[in-house]
């Protein structure tokens, strides 16, 4: 058996640039040439997890199976690759330091002084080289946050440069993206800004071996010389990566560059068969010929940063292509939504989703959304506290519950419908402590649910507190609302539905972050579908 090999990818220049997207674009073309391939990244913060971020500052808090909070490119990952991540793909500075901080309160270092190197730097090496030691993997991948020349990038620049040295010959890849600007005036891509990037990384002992460079134009001969010359790569490792329509162009586009062929050539590994990626084609083929469109409302209230619903909105394009539909989403904001406006601002749309999210703030404005998706027959997807959000407006505007909430908004509520999880009352710190990961569901048989998923057990991952409150249950399935899902261990209602309504569902777990390109999450396929069915009649 053959070692498992390291690439490494770092940032040069600007943040931004989609380190992710070429990663899991890297991947996907090793994967379908039959390696084995996993991506894990490090970020340079010193949060434990992203868990505790306001979605303003990083984006969607991404969850994995095992109850990982993580960065949102593991999101990408997953999606490309068709895999599953863990804890272990998503490592922060915070957590470096937690387990080097305790192993010193443990006096596991003997009396010696603490430092950034060696003991830091042998703790970012012990968690780099975690996934290649499991022995699963030919190839990982590990991409590197922030940009090289940021203070707290340095530690693990240092790393890397360190397993360099360790590891034989081949055994392991630096990429290095960087961007090239064009200057309008001058009419010209300035490869200055590259430069200096790598020469930075030089500074720091590492030397890339292939640059994959982010540009609006075409790069052209002289360029790419020019660049492979001053950073001391060859002319073949200078991939160019230019702007595309949709990030699934990317992995077609980078073989196109051969960046594949390039790394596994450094890498002494065999090309193996030309990549199979059949099925991706068909799927952006899908994807780029719609036969119609519809309109979906996001209702939310973190609008103004679409990275805060990246997952929902990638899941909306895997069933856009399968329904061979263009899904546009229209990103609003529930504080603008009230009964007097609601047909004004939710009549154009052919389906309505309520977003996950926490706190009192826009809650009355998604409450009445539900409330003119409900009473108009539109369809409707509840995600999390979307979900909670539907038992609310049923509670008051069909079980004359008037004063029912959730114990969220107002604790002191005679009518907590949604109330905070027994096991939760007790925890007082706020990271990593939710209900987080994957959990078992078993449907209801003939319900929508059970109808998209086509079987009745399902597993789902969550990041919640607060539930469905049992005690109201009977009243509500009395009064037309079925809970369709139910987690068999602990009787958690894990969905409702209205069966007299279209397509009116809500989920107490996280469907977006399970769907893939190449298994498009049957709930966002059915509710995408319905939507299509509602536009076609309402013409
Ligand atoms: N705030 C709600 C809860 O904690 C919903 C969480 C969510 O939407 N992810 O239960």
């Amino acid at each position: 058996m053959t070692k498992t090999k390291y690439i490494f990818v770092t940032g040069g220049v600007t943040s931004s640039l989609g380190k992710g997207i070429i990663s899991a674009s890297l991947a996907k073309l090793l994967q379908a040439r039959g390696y084995k391939v996993t991506i894990q990244k490090f970020d340079p913060y010193i949060n434990i997890d992203p868990g505790t971020m306001n979605p303003y500052e990083h984006g969607e808090c991404y969850v994995t199976d095992d109850g990982a909070e993580t960065d949102l490119d593991l999101g990408h990952y997953e999606r490309f690759l068709n895999i599953t991540t863990s804890q272990a793909n998503n490592v922060t500075t915070g957590k470096i330091y937690q387990t080097v901080i305790e192993k010193e309160r443990q006096g596991q270092y003997l009396g010696k002084t603490v430092q950034v190197v060696p003991h830091i730097t042998d703790e970012i090496k012990r968690r780099i080289c975690l996934l290649g030691d499991s022995g699963e993997y030919d190839i990982i991948i590990t991409e590197l946050g922030g940009t090289v020349g940021d203070i707290e990038s340095l530690p693990y620049i240092e790393t890397v440069r360190q397993i360099i040295w360790e590891k034989e010959e081949h055994e392991c890849a630096v990429i290095h993206l960087t961007l090239v600007p064009y200057l309008a005036a001058a009419k010209e891509l300035k490869t200055k800004p590259t430069q200096h990037s790598v020469k930075a990384m030089l500074e720091y002992g590492v030397q890339p071996d292939v640059l994959v460079c982010r540009t609006e134009h075409e790069l052209g001969a002289d360029l790419r010389k020019k660049i492979a010359l001053f950073c001391n790569v060859k002319v073949n490792a200078v991939i160019e990566s230019i702007d595309v329509e949709t990030i699934y162009d990317v992995p077609l586009k980078m073989q196109k560059e051969k960046l594949d062929k390039v790394i596994l050539a450094h890498l002494k590994l065999p090309s193996k068969m030309e990549p199979d990626l059949d099925s991706w084609k068909d799927f952006l083929w899908r994807l780029k010929n719609p036969k119609q469109e519809i309109n979906i409302g996001l209702i939310g209230k973190y609008v103004e940063l679409p990275d805060a619903y990246k997952s929902i909105a990638e899941a909306f394009i895997h069933a856009g292509s399968e329904n061979e539909c263009k899904v546009r989403v229209h990103y609003m904001h529930s504080e603008l939504i009230n009964d007097d406006n609601a047909k004004a601002k939710l009549g154009h749309l052919d389906g309505i989703l309520v977003a996950p999210g926490f706190g009192e703030r826009g809650i009355e404005g998604k409450i009445t959304t539900i409330k003119y998706a409900r009473e108009n027959a539109v369809p409707f997807f509840g995600i999390c506290l979307g979900m909670q959000c539907a038992v609310v407006e049923y509670a008051r505007n069909v079980l004359g519950l008037k004063d029912a909430e959730s114990s969220e908004m107002n604790p002191a509520t005679k009518n907590p419908v949604i109330d905070m999880m027994e096991e939760q009352k007790k925890i007082t710190k706020k990271g990593g402590t939710m209900r987080l990961g994957s959990y078992p569901c078993q449907l209801s048989k003939g319900s929508k649910a059970y109808l998209a998923y086509g079987k009745a057990k399902i597993n789902e991952r969550h990041r919640h507190r607060y539930e469905f409150n049992d005690k109201y249950r009977a009243a509500f399935e009395k009064a037309g609302m079925q809970c369709t899902g139910i987690n068999p261990d602990s009787n958690l209602v894990e969905i409702v539905e209205i069966s007299t309504h279209p397509w009116f569902v809500g989920v107490q777990f996280h469907p977006e972050y399970k769907s893939t390109v190449d298994n498009p999450h049957p709930l966002f396929v059915r509710f995408v579908k319905a939507a299509g069915e509602y536009a076609l009649k309402k013409v």
